[in-house]
């Protein structure tokens, strides 16, 4: 997955700010973010979309996206957030590599997801 740009930044070829990392996941905020910190966690490996992502790895995932979540929230002082994940180019999946947007939310902020 040479030109994936996901792979390249898993892999240390295009530098990022990492909000978390472990062996299987890590998260960096979106350089267009639709809310103050916009957050993306995304699987080391590359998958397409999420049906071909393990389903053995279901509960790590899951435990990444709340932490990951806590966290931005935290630091960009929200009440709420969304989890927002597209899958095929139909969908708005513009990067073909799993990947979850974390979007924190304020009361009355005017964020629209689309
Ligand atoms: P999606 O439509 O779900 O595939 O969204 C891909 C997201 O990746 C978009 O919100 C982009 O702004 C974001 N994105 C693309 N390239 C980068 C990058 N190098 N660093 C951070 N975010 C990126
Ligand atoms: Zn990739």
């Amino acid at each position: 997955m040479s030109e994936c740009v996901f792979c390249k930044i898993a892999n240390g070829e295009i530098s990022s700010k990492k909000v978390f990392e472990d062996d299987n996941f890590f998260a960096i905020k979106d350089i267009h973010p639709i809310s103050e910190g916009h957050a993306l966690v995304i699987s080391k490996k590359h998958f397409e979309t999420i049906l071909d992502f393990p389903i053995s790895m279901g509960p790590e995932l899951i435990s990444t996206i709340k932490e990951v979540s806590l966290k931005v929230m935290k630091e960009v002082g929200a009440t709420g957030f969304n989890i927002v994940q597209n899958n095929f180019p139909d969908s708005g999946q513009l990067v073909p590599h799993l990947h979850f947007h974390i979007i924190p939310r304020k009361k009355d902020d005017g964020v629209k997801l689309n």
